[in-house]
């Protein structure tokens, strides 16, 4: 699709983009949840950055906060020196979000992407266990450098890496093999003597899944996986890069699950900002890092120090915010499941999925997936497709999203529904 408008990404910018692609527009600005294009459309974003930007665009008194460390000439780069944005952050990480929920972990800054933590818990893991293999699911994505992507199911991604991808074994997810099928149990016979996989360094999991299709994991089935993994001397690392930060409607995923994992992994909204900055939380007994042995040039980033701070502070040392987040919560599941009973009429295998602000529909193909977010983004509205096979339709609206956005976001979603699933029972009638 050769468009005068994109002249210059099509010419010059690599193939590799692919966001791009399915929402073509040239954004202009944005703010909290509506963005707008140089044309002067407006759309509700319900995709957030792929869950970057939980407390939506340019949040104001996050970037208050930015914009006075800028105007102080606060020092924007700095390696992993001491830095007071640095120290602050970290200060109030621990006194507002680690403490109260009662838990002990270190701290490691890895560099910015949500990939390069995962490279750095799965080396630690490795590393603490003297072990190379470690057990990931079915459906599981954890980014794409080589070792994360070794632990990443869908075969298109996978398909990139250009080696073999190894010190990886996959094991299925909670229902991954039918509804009354208990996997765990399937996990704990195969790691027995005889069933052939070498003793793992860690098991690397996803609460809620978030680019292979918005499975959960339920309380029982994590307390169960904890167990084998301290029965096996294995590490529970958990990812929540996407599922962390409030985006299922607890800071980390797993809260209440009364589970304590070795390491934890975060990055997507850590910033609050959309700047990009990583980090893993680490069982103390576990730093056994030498200094330097995960190194990077942008390990910790100063102004997302402050704007991480800033998030932390606003949001998370009060429980109003949580609080009214559970009522759109509610909000949000009914009208879902409400959309999901009526696509079952013309879809049978329709279902609501997810939890939280990370929740959505499979509507059983990826063709009908993605012409619902097309039609859906014709009419205003960003919302993606995920699953390994495209199917689910996606949502990740902000935390911070007005009622009545998101009121009106979900009522273009439903008119995107009906448009799409209206027109195939016409063409069934056609045919038939
Ligand atoms: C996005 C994501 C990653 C990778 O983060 P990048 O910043 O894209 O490298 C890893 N794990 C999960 C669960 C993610 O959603």
């Amino acid at each position: 699709m050769l468009d005068q408008k994109f002249s210059i990404f099509e010419f010059y910018e690599s193939k590799v983009r692919s966001y791009c692609r399915d929402f073509p527009v040239k954004i202009h600005r944005a703010k909290g949840s509506v963005i707008h294009s140089v044309e002067n459309y407006s759309y509700i974003d319900f995709f957030s950055g792929a869950g970057a930007l939980n407390y939506g665009h340019n949040c104001e008194p996050l970037k208050k906060k930015l914009m006075a460390y800028l105007d102080d000439d606060g020092v924007t780069h700095s390696l992993d020196f001491y830095t007071e944005a640095k120290e602050d952050f970290i200060k109030t990480f621990q006194e507002k979000i680690l403490i109260p929920r009662n838990m002990r972990y270190k701290v490691q800054f890895t560099g910015p992407t949500g990939t390069n933590a995962v490279e750095a818990a799965l080396k630690l893991a490795r590393k603490v266990t003297k072990r190379t293999n470690v057990i990931a699911f079915s459906n599981a994505f954890h980014g794409m450098s080589l070792g994360s992507l070794a632990a990443t199911s869908n075969p298109k991604k996978r398909q990139g890496a250009g080696v073999s991808l190894g010190g990886v074994t996959f094991m299925p997810y909670e229902r991954y093999l039918g509804e009354h099928y208990d996997s765990l149990d399937f996990i704990d016979q195969m790691l027995k003597p005889g069933g052939g996989i070498e003793a793992p360094a860690a098991f690397l999991i996803e609460t809620i899944q978030g680019e292979g299709g918005l499975r959960c994991v339920s309380a029982n089935w994590l307390q169960r996986l904890q167990a084998l993994a301290r029965e096996h001397g294995a590490l529970l690392i958990i990812d929540d890069i996407q599922s962390g930060c409030g985006r299922s409607g607890r800071f980390f995923s797993f809260e209440e699950m009364d589970v304590a994992p070795d390491i934890i992994c975060l990055s997507k909204s850590l910033s609050g900002y959309g700047l990009p900055f990583s980090m893993n939380l680490i069982n103390p007994d576990f730093d056994i890092w030498e200094p330097g042995e995960h190194n990077g040039t942008f390990r910790g980033n100063n102004l997302a120090f402050v704007t991480a701070k800033a998030a932390v502070e606003e949001f998370w040392s009060e429980p109003v915010f949580e609080q009214a987040l559970h009522q759109k919560i509610g909000y949000l599941h009914v009208r879902l499941e409400a959309l999901a009973e009526r696509t079952r009429l013309l879809v049978p295998e329709a279902h609501f999925l997810g939890r939280g602000f990370m929740c959505g529909i499979s509507v059983g193909s990826e063709d009908i997936a993605s012409k619902i977010s097309q039609a859906a983004f014709s009419a205003g509205l960003i919302v993606e497709t995920c699953g390994v096979h495209g199917q689910v339709v996606k949502l990740l609206p902000a935390l911070t999203i007005e009622l009545d956005i998101l009121a009106q976001g979900l009522d273009i979603l439903e008119t995107a529904f009906d448009q799409v699933l209206g027109f195939y029972s016409y063409c069934e009638e056609k045919t038939a």
